[in-house]
């Protein structure tokens, strides 16, 4: 069966979700563009202040008469697991509003985003009675009880490059734990997510702890951050909006945020990684794949020089190999570019490197053989030394530097980022090295043999450094929406 829509018949969510249904609030009209072709796909307002206000009552009424946080947690479990059968059984549609309004290819989306972001939400719900506390040694006569608590309201806000799946990462251990939660993902990618929020009304998350407002960072995300009553934020995004968040939050008292930030990630290649196409392969879909834009994308080559030019020459075959077109085509293999304002500031970016001495290796621009959408040709620089903006900031787009090594030590002070320290890649059959290269790198995920994180829901996400603190997904991520709770007992 052919995975491949047309874009015009796909229902589009209006408004925000909140209180477990569509509301229209006033705000100044966002357009929504699709980038495949900038054709408007929706409209939507920036609710602000008042839409993030009205999340929270309706939040604050559905606690109080669902008791979510308090009932058996088996009853919290059968509602997200229907929660979660619900979105399977929406995949097709959920798959399709994916594609149409974001960087994602129909190819991956249903069968890929959604069908794993029913999947995340089975692995919260198995953990709702699984929150464990501890008794702790004590002296006679006294307990010392540690228990997990919900913190009532939380606060989430996403980025456009997998609204879906980056949501699902947070809605789901946030409710899983017994919270509420207050939602935002980009202005630039808003269907999925409210989809997702109508699903949960549909499977009986109680109405109003799953609410989703719309609009734009400064104003709407801002709110939800700066809110007394919403007492723990989650947020994915880039760095520089991280560092606003925790100025943000403290406005507002004390409360906890989480940050999962940007990446400058490395791929380090060894000359004994093993047969080369196989490694071209890796090497080019970390970098290639959503046209970049992916938090961990290697966007950084270090290679051991033996192998260096033979294994270029291999990238650049496959930055040829690429069939750029609309998202909903399920032959296109290459996304586009989210916006033409980040597609200008990739190339803008391009530019200034190679003004500050970097050489391109193939690609370099804007793919003109779509000029009607957004599509940057997958691109590789070389001499791009430790203090040009090549090297220095996030491209989060289909770009590529690379730089060669002829010791791993050296090798390992090139992957070395000053800032940034999410993601890193060490490819090579030597297993001692790969172990002493891990331990050399500072980065919060590190990869042997491939590039990406695999398909567990255990395995958490998060980084180092610049790039942010706290952990989605694994054990951790349901962790992160739970506070703990100290009881000591006298019973001399
Ligand atoms: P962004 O930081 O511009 O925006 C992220 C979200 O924050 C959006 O919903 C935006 O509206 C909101 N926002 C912006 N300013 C805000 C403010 N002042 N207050 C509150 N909210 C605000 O990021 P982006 O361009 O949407 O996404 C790309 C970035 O996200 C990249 O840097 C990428 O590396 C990062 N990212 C990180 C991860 C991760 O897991 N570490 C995953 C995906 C993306």
């Amino acid at each position: 069966m052919s995975l491949s829509f047309d874009p015009n018949t796909v229902t589009i969510p209006k408004g925000h979700h909140i209180g477990g249904q569509y509301v229209d609030l006033p705000g100044e009209e966002i357009i929504v563009l699709r980038p495949s072709d900038l054709q408007q796909i929706g409209t939507l307002t920036d609710g602000g202040d008042a839409a993030v206000q009205r999340a929270v009552d309706a939040a604050k009424v559905a606690l109080k008469e669902s008791r979510w946080g308090k009932i058996v947690p088996r009853e919290r479990a059968a509602i997200l697991n229907r929660f979660a059968s619900l979105i399977e059984q929406n995949a097709t549609y959920l798959g399709q509003l994916e594609a149409l309004g974001s960087s994602r290819l129909v190819s991956g989306t249903i069968t890929g985003d959604a069908v794993r972001t029913a999947g995340v939400v089975r692995f919260y719900a198995e953990y709702c009675d699984k929150i464990e506390g501890i008794v702790t040694a004590t002296q006679e006569d006294t307990l010392s009880i540690l228990k997990h608590e919900p913190y009532g309201i939380v606060g989430a806000i996403v980025p456009w490059n997998f609204p879906m799946i980056t949501a699902a990462w947070k809605f789901a251990p946030a409710l899983a734990a017994g919270n509420a939660i207050v939602m935002k993902t980009s202005e630039l990618t808003p269907h999925s997510l409210l989809a997702m929020a109508e699903l949960a009304a549909q499977a009986g998350v109680p109405k109003g702890l799953f609410n989703v407002v719309n609009g734009y960072g400064h104003t709407t995300g801002a709110a939800i951050v700066r809110h007394p009553d919403i007492m723990m934020i989650s947020f994915t995004g880039s760095t520089q909006t991280g560092a606003a968040i925790m100025s943000l939050a403290a406005q507002s008292g004390i409360k906890p945020v989480t940050l999962e930030l940007g990446g400058k990630s490395p791929q380090l290649v060894l000359a004994d990684a093993g047969d080369l196409d196989m490694v071209a392969t890796r090497v080019a879909a970390a970098f290639m794949a959503n046209a970049g834009q992916v938090c961990t994308a290697g966007s950084r080559l270090i290679v051991e020089d033996k192998i260096a030019g033979a294994l270029v020459e291999k990238l650049i075959e496959r930055t040829k190999a690429i069939k750029a077109g609309p998202t909903w085509d399920e032959t296109t293999t290459y996304a586009p570019i989210i916006s033409r304002k980040q597609l200008d500031r990739i190339d803008g970016m391009v530019r200034q490197t190679i003004s500050e001495g970097g050489s391109v290796v193939t690609g370099g621009g804007v793919l003109e053989s779509r000029n009607e959408g957004c599509f940057f040709a997958p691109t590789i620089l070389e001499n791009v030394s430790d203090d040009n903006i090549g090297f220095k900031d996030e491209f989060f787009g289909p770009v590529l530097t690379v730089r060669t090594f002829s010791d791993l030590q050296e090798g390992l002070q090139l992957a070395a980022h000053p800032v940034y320290g999410l993601a890193a890649s060490i490819h090579t059959s030597d297993m001692k090295k790969a172990l002493k290269a891990a331990d050399g790198i500072e980065a919060g995920m590190v990869w042997v043999n491939q590039h990406g994180r695999g398909p567990e829901f255990t395995y958490q996400a998060g980084g180092y450094k610049g790039s942010g603190f706290g952990k989605d997904m694994g054990r951790a991520g349901i962790e992160a929406y739970l506070r703990q709770k100290a009881i000591w007992v006298n019973y001399a």
